[in-house]
């Protein structure tokens, strides 16, 4: 059967927007006591704008979001469509050749004959990317400013510093105070920069940030909070939340996320709302108790 044959509306789920895989997918819940939260695009809406473009010293601002944007144009990421849009200014894009992902750190590919380099600082670092320090110091003050901040470069030197800025949904600090009423201790989880984890943490009243973790531990982190004896609901919305949502005793999709997230996971949530998933939570909790 299709993931999507095997959702089951319950009447009441339904009515607030909650889609349930099957009854077996509750079984758990009634020992979960904490709850895994993704940041981009669950807690904040993951429509990211490009505030700030930061030339190196000797480079063209125009030059630098040419070729960041060129690349981004090859992905997904909130990270890349900020950039895309932010950059209609300069024009039509040149193309790209040998894009590449790399999962969680950023984009590379061939524009205009250079070997372009765009993403987290640490990855222009692994690659052997010379960092200037006017940019290693614009990225740490953009990051302290709650930005995410990336690096784009080419020809062994970081060469530009682009700052993204997300916002938190209206209503996941009223989301996160409910969780709390209901027993239940929230964790921000994200591969973004711990500055800008904490940050948006704070907003939203959550203590417990694990940051800058690839896609790929995503779901060792949700093991280790097992192994510790917690009881794990993990809520997420992108490709690199489906395991971790697959491995937590309840995983919660938000609706708007990606087809990977909603098949990995037991619940759905039709509203791009946290609020959604206190309402899924207290729904699973009280149909425990009818089902069987
Ligand atoms: P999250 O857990 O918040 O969904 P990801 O694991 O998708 O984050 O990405 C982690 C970080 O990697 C981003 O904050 C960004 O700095 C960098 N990154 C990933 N993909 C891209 C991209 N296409 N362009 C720029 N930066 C990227
Ligand atoms: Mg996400």
């Amino acid at each position: 059967a299709t993931p999507t044959a095997l959702l089951v509306g319950t009447g009441r789920g339904a009515q607030l927007g909650v889609l349930i895989k099957g009854p077996e997918a509750l079984e758990s819940t009634r020992r979960v006591d904490t709850v895994v939260l993704d940041k981009t695009g669950t807690v904040t809406t993951g429509r990211m704008t490009l505030l700030d473009v930061t030339p190196a010293a000797g480079e063209q601002r125009a030059e630098v979001l040419r070729l960041a944007a060129a690349l981004e144009s090859g992905s997904e990421h909130p990270v890349a469509r900020a950039v895309v849009t932010g950059a209609a200014e300069v024009g039509d894009l040149p193309p790209v050749t040998g894009f590449a992902n790399v999962e969680g750190l950023g984009v590379t590919g061939t524009v205009d004959g250079r070997q372009v380099l765009l993403g987290r600082p640490r990855l222009l670092r692994e690659r052997d990317l010379v960092v200037p320090d006017d940019l290693a110091r614009a990225a740490t003050d953009a990051e302290a400013a709650g930005r995410t901040a990336v690096l784009v470069g080419w020809d062994g030197r970081a060469r530009g510093m682009l700052a993204v800025a997300d916002q938190v949904k209206p209503t996941s600090r009223e989301a996160v105070r409910r969780l709390r009423a209901l027993g239940l201790t929230p964790v921000l989880l994200t591969g973004d920069n711990t500055t800008v984890a904490r940050s948006v943490a704070a907003e939203v009243g959550i203590d417990e940030v694990i940051a800058e973790v690839l896609p790929a531990e995503k779901v060792d982190v949700v093991a280790r909070l097992q192994a510790e004896g917690r009881a794990v609901a993990m809520v997420g919305d992108g490709v690199n939340d489906a395991a971790a949502l697959a491995q937590a005793d309840l995983g919660l999709a938000m609706g708007t996320g990606t087809d990977v997230a909603i098949e990995a996971s037991d619940l759905t949530l039709v509203r791009d709302d946290l609020l959604a998933a206190v309402d899924a939570i207290r729904l699973a909790r009280s149909t425990l108790g009818t089902i069987k």
